[in-house]
């Protein structure tokens, strides 16, 4: 007879703790949420169980004397090509369970990242590189449908626009924080984005969970989402933003809809998302009321009415198979912008087989879908914005050299205010204090100081991107929107050239 389940006899991780320096502060077993630290009274000191810990490094940075490590465990199996111990644990754990397998964040399995092997172009002899520190460099970014031309009357002052131009969101960098809703990350991260949005001069999305009354007044920075739950969405929440975003499909989890489970649901996040404390959120896959092109135009439309046309309305997609498709379908049912969220995309909870099975990379579905749209004459119809595993600055220029008009960044924020992407945001007790709702473990994140570490993040990725945009020559993040001469790939084959619209290095 097995008295404990199989998964807990084989851990992820080890502790080591250097006994001849721990001085028993009892710190780590503070901070770890998950109870892998305790206090043992029969030996008089601080001790440890290997199995409960989930490798998120907390109690690592916090303590006192340095004296704890956190290593993946060097225990392994015998080796298998076919039977990794990845797979192995997974079946160990539905043998105990029975349950679906969840993960938070994006998918770590080792499938092709595009970015890391397209290299950007520099400028040498001819139309010299311009230096960011000295010449203006205008990064300033207007999402929304662009008119098919425009028109001008001659004025005493000078030309005079007479084209009317659709609503426009004004963002000062090509950056955006993600949509994360209120429950799955806790009000002090949501103020922090507010906060930071707001000085930057971007935007931030509130995800599906509704908007904090508190956050009201950040609404010149907020794109408000609307998806198949339709949780916290009513007028005042639509017109509380500068943007509407319709939420059909999510990078990290195509196909499904979104579970917040009932333990994050507490009464601040139950008054906002409008429904029942300690009860599971649960949003369906599909949209009720869409099942074509027809039914999404209806409810642009229904959006654009209640907001009085005065801000553009997203519509965002997983990265899937047929992103061009849809994506044309979606420009032309009226959104202004389209939302691509690629497979690395973050999200605090996914069926893990789904997470690491469906969709397709961003950088493919990216370049095809502006590929299409231009094809089709549409690409001023509406902004192309990309979201799903952009790491850094580079990434970013990258996808816009793709076609892309802005990036939403997820997972590089929360990295950014002490996220260690443990994956284990479902259980609601993140011991960063990001993707939980627990009192104690909440007030780890404090709003002014994660907004200024946000603020701080956007300001640097800035910079780079203003360095790499001089470093070719270019002056304006205008110029290489969809500028795919200033991209050469290595490594890449014909077919993922050819998609990606990029000629191979040394031509
Ligand atoms: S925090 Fe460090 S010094 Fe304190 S009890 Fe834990 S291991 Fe020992
Ligand atoms: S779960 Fe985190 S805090 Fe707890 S022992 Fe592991 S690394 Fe340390
Ligand atoms: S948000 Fe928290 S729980 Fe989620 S991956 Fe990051 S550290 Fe882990």
């Amino acid at each position: 007879m097995l008295f404990k389940p199989i998964s807990q006899n084989f851990s992820d991780f080890v502790i080591d703790r250097e006994n001849d320096r721990c001085i028993n502060c009892e710190v780590c077993v503070r901070q770890c949420s998950y109870e892998a630290h305790y206090w043992d009274d029969a030996r008089q000191c601080v001790s440890h169980d290997h199995t409960k810990c989930v490798g998120c490094h907390r109690c690592e940075a916090f303590c006192p004397t340095g004296c704890l490590t956190i290593k993946k465990n060097p225990a392994d199996f015998r080796d298998n090509a076919l039977w990794t111990p990845t797979y192995m644990k997974h079946v160990y754990k539905q043998g105990d369970t029975g349950g679906i397998l969840l993960s938070g964040m994006g998918s770590p399995a080792d499938k092709p990242i595009y970015w890391d092997n397209l290299q950007l172009d520099a400028s040498q002899v001819t139309n010299p590189s311009i230096d960011p520190l000295r010449e203006p460099m205008e990064l300033t970014t207007y999402l929304g449908s662009k008119p098919d031309k425009v028109s001008f009357e001659e004025t005493s002052d000078g030309p005079k626009l007479t084209t009317k131009i659709g609503p426009q969101l004004k963002l000062n960098y090509p950056l955006m924080f993600s949509a994360m809703s209120f429950g799955s990350i806790n009000l002090n991260l949501h103020k922090a984005m507010a906060m930071a949005a707001t000085e930057l001069g971007i935007a931030y999305n509130t995800g599906e969970g509704g908007l904090h009354p508190d956050l009201y007044k950040y609404g010149n920075n907020t794109i408000v989402q609307v998806a198949s739950g339709r949780f916290g969405v009513h007028k005042d929440y639509l017109n509380a933003g500068s943007a509407v975003e319709i939420k059909i499909g999510q990078g990290a989890k195509p196909g499904i809809g979104g579970h917040l489970p009932g333990e994050k649901i507490d009464e601040e996040v139950s008054k906002t998302r409008m429904c029942p404390v300690g009860s599971d959120a649960i949003s369906p896959a599909p949209h009720h009321d869409i099942y074509s092109i027809e039914d999404l135009l209806q409810l642009i439309y229904a959006i654009k009415e209640s907001t009085e046309y005065k801000v553009p309305v997203s519509v965002k997609i997983a990265a899937v198979h047929n992103a061009p498709a849809i994506a044309s379908g979606i420009v032309r049912a009226g959104a202004d912008i389209v939302v691509i969220d690629g497979f690395r995309g973050g999200t605090g909870a996914a069926p893990t087989m789904i997470r690491d099975n469906v969709g397709i990379p961003m950088e493919l579905a990216l370049a095809a879908v502006d590929n299409r749209l231009r094809d089709e004459g549409i690409r001023n119809h509406a902004s192309l914005v990309v979201a799903g595993g952009i790491r850094c600055s580079a990434d970013a220029i990258k996808a816009i050299a793709l076609g892309a008009d802005a990036i939403y960044i997820g997972t590089a924020a929360l990295v950014s205010v002490g996220c260690t992407l443990c994956g284990r945001c479902y259980t609601g007790k993140c011991p960063w204090g990001i993707a939980t709702n627990e009192a104690r473990l909440k007030k780890r994140q404090n709003p002014e100081v994660a907004a200024k570490r946000l603020a701080n993040l956007v300001r640097a990725w800035g910079h780079e991107i203003q360095e790499m945009l001089g470093g070719m020559g270019l002056n304006s993040i205008e110029s290489l929107r969809g500028n795919r001469d200033k991209l050469r790939g290595l490594g890449l084959n014909e077919t993922e050239l050819d998609i990606l619209g990029v000629k191979h290095a040394g031509r």
